[in-house]
């Protein structure tokens, strides 16, 4: 199919503003992932900006497939708008390109990790109970142990490696998600769990409403730590309302260019808390935290849902930013040695740089920390990159791990699920003696240990 130049223009026209703000200082090629491995100008965000440039100034053809290689290899980690003196957003122009792409079928993906992610994105994804059916066979391959049997068992290992190069990765994937603290409770051991919760005397009368985005991945295969971040916000004086009809954030819709789908859902949700507009919208998952921020961006030619959109971004907290804000309560020391990467869309989408570790700094007495060099640099994971482009993800990942091994940690923090799993995995391996968990995850354990918690429920 021929496509119009003018089309990617039409795409990114209300972008254009942002492709003229680069000014090709170069400061950003330093803090591209991308751009260090290859040393390729075109893999780096001045270049990547450039050729953008290119396509809507007639310059260079959308259907260009080298265009399209170089957009593909993005990891989307948005490192270059930390960087950027020009505040070049850009986050945007990269999801407008991609939805470009998409929209103009420039090209089918073309191998099947990609085939099977651009049919889950929209079949799957959009669809709770879909979904959470999915997520029931996962945690049940996960919790079975035959996971676990066919990595351990030698001939089946290297069948599995046989049928696939990504199989033994994608199932350490999986396992990476278990628990490593406290598993996840039913619902009603939840809820007299979180009846029970020792408050303290100063917060009984404070108590503040929030509301938990609880997420599709985050509800499927993180149920552990949802439960975790629902206890720690009780026990920093919270008062939860539930919502019931949230979906999915559409963020991976989003930065695969289905940016019809994120939309859709980003209306799904705003309607889903609008009954709740006083409270506070806490979320554990820094991707999916990135993308409420930005409903307000996302629907800004939507007449109808744009004030909304707006109004529902300002109230979104990442649960460190709140506890953070808040003052967080002192737990009980953990013997463990901890140390935390920064999830990008934490780190350089939402700029949260240090409240994690604050937070638990402040939290938990004599917590061992042990500093990561390059916390904030991306781990290769970016949502599905990991899958769909397997051997630049997987040098970026040795490199950090790496880095992980050096600081002799027991446990790596994060805040991300996508990042979690793609640690997860990276530890398991490439030979690091190091869990990962979410960063609220060990805020639980200290407020256990501390006997905030009726012990029984858990
Ligand atoms: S988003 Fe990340 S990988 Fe993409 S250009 Fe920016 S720094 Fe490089
Ligand atoms: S740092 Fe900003 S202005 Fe400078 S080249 Fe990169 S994107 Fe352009």
């Amino acid at each position: 199919m021929t496509v119009q130049l003018t089309q990617l223009k039409t795409a990114v026209e209300t972008e254009s503003e942002k492709l003229l703000g680069c000014i090709h200082c170069g400061l950003c090629l330093q803090a591209c992932p991308t751009y260090l491995q290859l040393g390729n100008e075109n893999d780096s965000p001045r270049g990547r900006i450039l050729l953008m440039r290119s396509v809507v100034e007639g310059k260079l053809e959308l259907e260009n497939p080298k265009f399209e290689r170089h957009i593909d290899l993005c990891l989307g980690c948005r490192a270059c708008e930390t960087a950027c003196p020009a505040g070049v957003e850009y986050g945007h122009l990269l999801e407008s390109t991609r939805a470009a792409l998409v929209r103009h079928n420039v090209k089918e993906p073309d191998t099947l990790p990609k085939k099977v992610l651009r049919k889950a994105l929209r079949e799957l994804f959009p669809f709770p109970k879909k979904f959470s059916r999915v997520m029931a066979l996962n945690r049940f391959l996960r919790d079975s142990g035959l996971l676990q049997f066919a990595l351990w068992l030698k001939p089946l290992r290297n069948l599995m490696n046989k049928v696939s190069p990504q199989a033994e990765f994608a199932t350490s994937l999986l396992l990476s998600t278990r628990p490593v603290f406290t598993k996840a409770l039913g619902r009603r051991r939840q809820r007299k769990m979180l009846e029970s919760v020792a408050v303290e005397d100063k917060t009984l009368n404070e108590k503040r409403e929030v509301s938990v985005f609880t997420g599709c991945v985050m509800e499927g295969l993180f149920k552990h730590t949802n439960d975790a971040t629902a206890r720690v916000l009780v026990a920093n004086g919270a008062f939860l309302v539930p919502v019931k009809a949230q979906v999915c954030c559409g963020a991976l819709h989003a930065h695969a260019g289905e940016l019809e789908i994120a939309k859709d859902l980003a209306r799904k949700n705003i309607e889903a808390f609008e009954n709740h507009y006083k409270s506070l919208v806490i979320i554990n998952s820094a991707g999916c935290g990135a993308m409420l921020k930005e409903y307000g961006e996302l629907l800004k030619d939507d007449e109808k849902y744009a004030p909304l959109a707006h109004e529902f971004s300002s109230r979104v907290r990442d649960v460190s930013e709140y506890l953070h804000k808040v003052g967080v309560r002192e737990g009980a020391p953990i013997e463990q040695k901890v140390t935390y990467d920064a999830p990008c869309h934490l780190y350089h989408a939402q700029r949260i740089t240090s409240a994690p570790q604050e937070v638990l700094k402040a939290a938990i007495p004599n917590l061992d920390f042990k500093p990561l060099d390059g916390m904030q640099d991306c781990c290769g994971g970016a949502g599905i990159y990991n899958l769909s482009e397997p051997e630049m993800s997987d040098k970026i990942l040795t490199d950090k791990i790496n880095k992980v091994k050096a600081t002799g940690a027991d446990l790596l923090m994060t805040a991300n699920p996508g990042c979690h799993m793609h640690l997860g995995a990276g530890c398991r391996t490439k030979g690091a003696d190091c869990k990962v968990v979410h960063v609220v995850e060990v805020l639980d354990e200290s407020y256990r240990k501390a006997g905030y918690y009726n012990q029984e429920s858990l």
